[in-house]
């Protein structure tokens, strides 16, 4: 496998973006390797600009679960564009997008589309602000939320509770009210909102956090985190910007049966484009302006083209509810990986979730972002690499999620599957 011209193309792309692409991990640097430059998908397969085909098993992170270019969502998109690709006016097909997503979430009363899941968990941390007069929110160490200033913070040291800022440029001030918890230690929480639970405006979680790696919640640690919150009187938002309609039809909350008062929601919503929401109950989502004081804005927010785009998924996840098979699919795959793992007496972890999993050259259980941060991350990097060559794309950092997409039929399963034995056979 040769990239020339994608060599070429992220050379010039260096000299006019930062470090040549418009978000960081697609440099592949954290796995030492030589970025991608996509020209088109169509499946299950990514082509690059060298003509160099791939098993894509990062499916736009997450956002395609229909693989790429899925002609129901382009001719969709087309048709739509081509009568107005924007009005900054309401249009039909943004309020039956938003029914469909509450007839399949049904803690979702009221929803608000924005344009990214960043802006889909900022927007709603305003409003469970609004709505309780509280300042402090609960995050989990390893789970992101997007990068406003506020959700990019990191654990402190043992003798302080708030959030230091994760990326220069945040103020110290800016993360003075974001508190850190462990996933999957409830009495983390349970500490931390003794001390700080009258000021707790909300707890935000991935309900399977996908950003740390995945790690799949344990022992009714979401159910604990909802009795936490109705303790404290905050409110309980789940960040389902990959979870929504990945998982199942209603999202991680559908799955571990926990109702969160608000709820994120991003990638699949907008069939591969630009796209967020936020929704939930009723009662908090009036706070909003026009209707209340907590104000929220934006000029493309539930373009029509996009809602178009996220109609027609959504349609065809109601009609066709293909998450069992993906679910069996990655399944399979997370089997083969651990069997070949253990002939080639090589430590493997495979964390999965239903259709995500990753991949952790670990022998220790992954429960949180200090057992996933314990892997060895630069196995997964010749493992990625070695993958690539044999034509499979992995995400390309091993504290990512792998996407099975319904274009991902047995013939590709068993395909990744022989190369899989053959990588380790290499390791
Ligand atoms: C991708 C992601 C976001 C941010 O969404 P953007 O559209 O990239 O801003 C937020 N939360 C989670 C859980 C995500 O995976």
């Amino acid at each position: 496998m040769d990239f020339p011209l994608s060599r070429e193309a992220a050379v010039r792309a260096e000299e006019l973006i930062p470090g040549g692409v418009n978000s960081p991990v697609r440099s592949f640097s954290g796995v030492d390797a030589p970025p991608i430059t996509a020209l088109k998908g169509e499946g299950s397969f990514l082509l690059d600009l060298d003509g160099n085909t791939y098993l894509d098993y990062l499916m736009c992170w997450g956002a395609l679960i229909f693989g790429h270019a899925d002609p129901e969502v382009t001719e969709a998109v087309a048709e739509a564009a081509a009568g107005g690709t924007g009005f900054g006016l309401s249009t039909a097909v943004e309020a039956e997008l938003a029914e469909l997503i509450i007839s399949a979430i049904p803690s979702i009363e009221r929803l608000r589309m924005v344009n990214s899941g960043t802006e889909a968990v900022m927007s709603a941390i305003r409003v469970a602000r609004g709505f309780t007069g509280r300042n402090a929110v609960l995050k989990f160490e390893g789970c992101y939320h997007g990068h406003s200033d506020a959700l990019l913070a990191k654990a402190g040291s043992g003798l302080r509770t708030f959030g230091l800022p994760s990326s220069a440029g945040v103020p110290e001030d800016f993360t003075r009210h974001t508190l850190i918890g462990r996933f999957n230690d409830l009495d983390s929480v349970e500490d931390l909102c003794m001390e700080h639970g009258e000021d707790l405006a909300a707890i935000v979680v991935e309900p399977v956090p996908g950003n740390m790696g995945v790690v799949e919640p344990r022992n009714g640690f979401l159910r604990g985190l909802r009795e936490l919150a109705d303790r404290t009187g905050a409110l309980l938002i789940f960040d389902e910007v990959i979870t929504g309609f990945r998982v199942e039809w209603g999202g991680a909350q559908t799955l571990y049966a926990v109702t969160p008062d608000l709820t994120c929601l991003g990638k699949i919503i907008g069939g591969g484009l630009p796209v967020g929401a936020f929704g939930g109950r009723a009662d908090v989502m009036r706070l909003l302006a026009p209707e209340g004081p907590v104000y929220q804005a934006g000029t493309l927010s539930g373009n029509p083209v996009v809602a178009t785009a996220g109609k027609i998924t959504l349609e065809r996840l109601r009609d066709e509810r293909p998450h069992d098979e993906l679910a069996a699919r990655a399944g399979r795959l997370a089997a083969e990986i651990e069997k070949a793992a253990r002939a080639a007496e090589i430590p493997v972890r495979v964390e999965r979730v239903r259709s995500m999993f990753t991949t952790y050259f670990a022998d220790h259980e992954i429960t949180d972002a200090a057992s996933a941060q314990m892997a060895d991350f630069e196995r997964y990097g010749r493992f990625f690499r070695l993958l690539l060559e044999r034509g499979v794309l992995l995400p390309p950092s091993g504290h990512e999620t792998a996407f099975v997409s319904t274009c991902h039929t047995d013939d590709r399963i068993a395909e990744t599957i022989r190369a899989i034995h053959s990588v380790f056979d290499a390791l």
